[in-house]
């Protein structure tokens, strides 16, 4: 299967149920890329900031690129001017930087909280009260140039399908609380960013409202990827 039919498989399926397919290019080639974009894909994940800022230069200019793993403070800057969303927002510290450098671009960068869900040490992420904690602060409710638009999680890495599934379930709960509490009237804050190429169809049932996909679109990466770095 080529890349452009493994991702018609993935609309055709997806569409159905209103789920957003992001494409993880981390460690593929730009060709690759630019396949999956000739395919009619333009939604991509990247995990790592050079990666990400190199690719975006070479490739074409309407791909919203998204980040998907743990963000150092000190290169937001990197990333602000083009940035489509940030996926791993793990810390007020960092949700802070992002304010900042998207402020010096005269943008609002759309977010993620990344919820801690799995049950390993390697994972990076927001415990629930660390998540609340963050929504209440001052200095959050201060910030013009974030936008809260719903959560992401990692579930464990194979665990069995009852564990999987649990884990998304308990994000779908977190994500319907925190709604309720701080984002009532609040339309944008409706993703629930969850599932992976061994995983997606557990978290769609579940309720995710984006998939991130990258080994059963690209095929298996040279360079043995790290959700953690
Ligand atoms: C690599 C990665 C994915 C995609 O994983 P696949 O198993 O290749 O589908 C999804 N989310 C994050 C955070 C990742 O780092």
């Amino acid at each position: 299967m080529s890349i452009a039919d493994n991702l018609s498989k993935y609309k055709t399926e997806l569409e159905a149920s209103g789920v957003q397919l992001v494409a993880v290019s981390k460690f593929q080639q730009a060709d690759a890329v630019l396949e999956a974009y000739n395919a009619g894909q333009r939604v991509f994940g990247e995990n790592i900031v050079q990666e990400l800022v190199e690719k975006q230069a070479q490739l074409p200019g309407d791909i919203r690129w998204h980040l998907i793993g743990h963000l150092q403070t000190n290169k937001v800057k990197y990333i602000a001017p083009f940035i489509s969303m940030i996926e791993s927002v793990d810390s007020l510290k960092l949700l802070t930087e992002i304010n900042k450098q998207a402020a010096k671009n005269n943008r609002v960068i759309d977010c993620l909280l990344q919820i801690y869900i799995a049950d390993e040490d390697s994972k990076f992420g927001l415990g629930f009260d660390e998540a609340v904690e963050l929504l209440r602060s001052e200095e959050f409710q201060a910030m013009k140039h974030v936008r809260i638009r719903g959560l992401m999680g990692i579930a464990t890495n194979n665990a069995s399908e009852r564990q999987t599934s649990e884990e998304f379930k308990e994000l779908k709960v977190l994500f319907d609380g925190i709604k309720v509490s701080y984002f009532r009237k609040d339309e944008y804050f409706n993703e629930i960013s969850m599932g992976m190429s061994a995983d997606y169809k557990l978290a769609v049932t579940a309720g995710s409202t984006m998939v991130r996909i990258g080994s059963s679109i690209f095929g298996k990466r040279t360079t043995k990827a790290s959700t953690a770095q």
